[in-house]
């Protein structure tokens, strides 16, 4: 199968090959060599300012949200969340689980956030975004988020979980306190774990909160990372794997993996140019094309792919479920694999399935 969803992704070759032997016991100084090195490479990649840290917790990446709002905020914060989709409201659930004081910035879905909607809003003292709001393929203006926490003093946390490595992501550019991936988007390895990258600011908080949960616990995560070691048995398969793939992506070079991420989402996006779909978020991500087919039935357009093409494109859930479908571009994708989906959807069309 042809896999174009958001994750579990298609892996390189290199990749497959450590995900085929038996995870190795990781109590020992070679395993935390690795993950000291992981720190360090996912800390140049994202260009973390001096004394940022990085922890690796085994969760999916929803783990990671939660490790922020749990360790990084606290009672006192008045958090703004961002909410224009699924990954938005998960924010927001979150926070009301956890009783955080926040509010919600509804954003129509797919439509970028605009300044006024932060209006009244400058009292707050943390603000919790998805950097790409996967549900919608919309990527938030950025600049003006960080541009707005920047002059009022409000701490900017950044689920980039499905941004870093497609996006543009500069933790020192946009100021932010934390970021957090995970494994399964673009670095594109089996999914188990989650990064959280920290900013001094962070780091201080984390250490100053008092410590509400154990398995999610960043304090608990820093301490052992100091000696390269996890509190609790990691997913150590998936962590070589990202050794590997960090490894790689700092060979060659960070631009050369975004150009050709956003390569593979500007070959596709030309090549359906004549297809009846509406492009779903005002400014795309590079990570995903969301498509709103004229006449619905999208469910049905995933089914297709599958059952008749051996192709996997994104259905997308609740009330949109019908309505949009999403292509990845992130994983092993080649320009012949997005051939032979673009190949698909023309031939759906001239069976009058589109
Ligand atoms: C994939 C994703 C997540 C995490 O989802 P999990 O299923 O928990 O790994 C969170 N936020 C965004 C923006 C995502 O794309």
């Amino acid at each position: 199968m042809l896999n174009f969803t958001v994750g579990p992704v298609m892996s390189d070759p290199e990749v497959l090959k450590i995900g085929a032997e038996s995870s190795p016991y990781f109590r020992t100084p070679e395993f935390s060599k690795l993950m000291l090195e992981n720190e360090q490479m996912m800390l140049r990649l994202l260009h973390a300012p001096q004394e940022s840290r990085c922890v690796f917790l085994t969760t999916s990446g929803t783990g990671a949200m939660e490790s922020m709002v749990m360790n990084i905020l606290s009672d006192t914060d008045r958090v703004i969340v961002i909410n224009g989709g699924s990954f938005g409201q998960r924010f927001a659930d979150l926070c009301a689980l956890h009783h955080r004081n926040y509010t919600q910035v509804p954003c129509t879905f797919g439509h970028q956030l605009k300044r006024e909607q932060l209006k009244d809003l400058e009292d707050h003292t943390a603000l919790l975004v998805n950097m790409h709001e996967t549900s919608s393929g919309l990527l938030y203006d950025m600049e003006m988020i960080s541009e707005f926490c920047k002059e009022n003093g409000i701490l900017l946390l950044v689920d980039a979980i499905s941004a870093f490595l497609a996006d543009e992501l500069d933790i020192e550019r946009l100021g932010a306190a934390a970021v957090i991936t995970g494994s399964q988007k673009a670095l594109a390895v089996q999914p188990g774990v989650s990064v959280v990258a920290l900013a001094p600011a962070a780091v201080q908080r984390v250490e100053e909160n008092p410590e509400t949960c154990l398995y999610l616990s960043l304090k608990q995560a820093l301490k052992n990372a100091e000696r390269g070691q996890t509190p609790f048995t990691p997913a150590v398969t998936t962590l070589l794997q990202i050794h590997e793939r960090l490894s790689s992506i700092t060979k060659k070079g960070l631009d050369a993996e975004q150009k050709r991420i956003a390569q593979l989402a500007h070959t596709f996006r030309e090549s359906i140019a004549d297809l009846p779909f509406i492009a779903v978020p005002d400014d795309p991500s590079n990570a995903v094309t969301a498509l709103r087919p004229f006449g619905g039935g999208a469910k049905e357009i995933v089914r297709i792919l599958k059952d008749e093409y051996g192709i996997w494109v994104c259905p997308n859930g609740g009330e949109w479920a019908d309505e949009v479908f999403r292509v990845g571009h992130i994983g092993y994708i080649t320009d012949a694999d997005i051939k032979c989906l673009t190949d698909a959807l023309h031939d759906m069309k001239k069976r009058g399935l589109l």
